[in-house]
């Protein structure tokens, strides 16, 4: 009876379980047939949230990181190798962020506000990749704690506000002053572009080669009115500015070596036609019926030749230029077509127009050691070229050595003091991120930015220390307009504006969404996963550590 009892009971036991599963079955499959949501690609990779501006963060930082050395007169050099095996040397930053080959996301628009500084206005390339770097490291711990962005996005807009009106507010004019005297103030602005290049060791030689060459071409704006001709070998000091133009070509025909080599102010006549025989008989078709016809064709060919000449001689033109060309039969007639001079320069020969009174161009001709080192001096003349430029079209200055960085953060932290509210604390970090540039001026220089800038902001709280920098050979502060360190307003301006901008930009970015199907390099792929990390930048170099300090 017992045993009957047990049976029943697991029997009704079994029924029930079955019934239980076929009913989650049925649930189930149900739920298998309800539409579902695909909004993004299956592989796509997304990353959001906090921890994703975080990340972005990190990127940018580092990135900051690999040009930070590079800053100011002690800085040091970058030495770069590509995979086609060509090594630049550069401590220009938007050279240096070019040739890193960035792969992040994010950190990619720090190359681009570096390009654009470098377009803009030639200079503080460095600069604008240190300020973005250092507003981001500001706002980190902000965002860590929970701050939405977009708070700290409006504070740094009204922070950079309030800086670049007081720069236009403090920065010096030099209009005014007569032609010697502003020649002197440009070439002080072009030293401390080229004080911390290479070839900052003959700034003076250059600032004013530079200066001169600006003022050669007026008010054009073509950049490419100044020609850089680099020659490798000699000295630097060898290098030479040319009123007028230069380029590299010999001449060589019957007699040449007895022709003379320098003419002065002799005519010159730009020529679009041959002054060969060549042409016409290659461009026509004759036929003849009498041999005895024959003579009479070569001499009108002849003819045709020297009526060209004899029209040359009678304008007086001592050189003949033409894009065509030039037999020896006409350099012979002519009895020269020789240029302005025909110079030796290192391996080569130069033609050298100087002075030309319509033409307004300029050429630098360069020499130099190495060819890196020739390609780095130009990158450096551009640099001040560029500088002297905007001097001169802007014609305000401002003290550079870190000393206006340091005045636009005394005068924010003054300002966030006013400010009710969390703002207060978002400004102040602002402020304190402009120190970037003095603290790292230092530091490049092998003294203790602690100190220096300690000195830097009792000075500038003391009122009358506005101007004062860094002073770059002893390791003390001193006024930077006293000893004419002085940058153009528009290379802060911009370097500002930019760098807020940048720093905005990634701090509203709260999701990165990668699609599969635009994955096609290897290199993307590894950005990707960076992107989703914060690891390093750069490709190919991931784990080094990138922090210095
Ligand atoms: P960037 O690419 O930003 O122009 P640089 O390497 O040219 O970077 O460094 C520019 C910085 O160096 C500026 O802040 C400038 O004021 C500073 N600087 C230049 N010459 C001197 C100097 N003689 N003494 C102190 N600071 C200087
Ligand atoms: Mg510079």
């Amino acid at each position: 009876m017992a045993a009957m009892l047990v049976r029943h009971l697991s029997f009704s036991w079994f029924v029930g379980v079955l019934r239980l599963t076929i009913k989650y079955l049925d649930l189930l499959v149900r739920w298998l047939q309800q539409p579902q949501i695909i909004l993004l690609k299956e592989g796509t990779d997304t990353s959001q949230g906090k921890a994703q501006v975080v990340s972005n963060i990190n990127a940018c930082t580092a990135v900051a990181d690999a040009v930070r050395t590079t800053l100011g007169p002690r800085g040091m050099d970058k030495l770069i190798h590509d995979e086609k095996g060509s090594t630049t040397i550069s401590n220009d930053g938007a050279t240096i962020m070019k040739l890193l080959d960035i792969v992040h996301p994010a950190a990619k628009i720090l190359v681009d506000i570096a390009k654009s500084q470098d377009s803009e206005v030639g200079d503080g390339t460095t600069t604008v990749v240190l300020l973005a770097g250092e507003f981001l490291k500001e706002a980190k711990p902000f965002i860590e704690d929970g701050v939405h962005p977009q708070n700290l996005i409006r504070s740094y807009r009204t922070a950079s506000f309030l800086a670049i009106n007081k720069i236009k507010e403090t920065a010096v004019s030099i209009e005014g002053k007569s032609l010697e005297e502003k020649k002197s103030l440009l070439a002080k602005c072009a030293a401390t572009t080229l004080s911390s290049k290479l070839i900052g060791g003959e700034k003076e030689f250059f600032a004013s080669m530079v200066v001169d060459a600006v003022l050669a071409i007026g008010n054009d704006d073509r950049l490419n009115l100044i020609g850089i001709k680099k020659v490798p070998g000699g000295n630097m000091r060898d290098s030479f500015l040319v009123n007028g133009v230069a380029f590299k070509k010999t001449f060589s025909y019957a007699g040449f070596e007895q022709q003379p080599k320098k003419f002065l102010n002799s005519k010159i006549l730009l020529l679009n036609i041959e002054l060969e025989l060549k042409s016409e008989k290659e461009n026509a078709e004759i036929r003849l019926s009498d041999p005895l016809q024959y003579q009479s064709i070569v001499d009108a060919e002849w003819n045709i030749i020297y009526d060209k000449l004899d029209k040359c001689v009678k304008s007086g033109a001592k050189i003949v230029l033409s894009r065509l060309a030039i037999g020896d039969l006409a350099t012979q007639v002519l009895g020269s077509c020789e240029v302005f001079e025909e110079r030796q320069v290192g391996n080569e020969r130069f033609n050298i127009f100087n002075g030309c009174p319509s033409g307004q161009t300029a050429t630098i001709v360069l020499r130099g050691g190495a060819d890196q080192f020739i390609d780095e001096a130009e990158r450096s003349l551009h640099d001040a070229i560029m500088i002297v430029r905007r001097a001169l079209k802007n014609s305000t200055i401002v003290p550079g050595g870190g000393a206006i960085d340091m005045e636009l953060s005394r005068y924010l932290r003054l300002h966030a003091r006013t400010i009710a509210g969390k703002s207060q604390l978002f400004i102040n970090s602002y402020a304190k991120a402009l120190e970037v540039i003095p603290r790292q001026l230092c530091d490049n220089a092998g003294f203790d930015p602690t100190d220096v800038l300690n000195k830097l902001r009792q000075k500038h709280a003391s009122g009358e220390g506005a101007n004062f920098g860094v002073e770059i050979n002893t390791g003390g502060i001193a006024d930077s307009f006293a000893n004419f360190v002085w940058e153009p307003a528009v290379v802060k301006i911009n370097a500002i504006n930019a760098a807020t901008e940048a720093a905005c930009l990634i701090l509203s970015v709260d999701e990165t969404v990668k699609n599969p199907k635009s994955e096609s390099a290897q290199g993307e792929a590894a950005a990707n996963a960076m992107a989703g990390r914060g690891g390093p930048a750069f490709r190919g170099r991931g784990g080094r550590g990138m922090r210095r300090r």
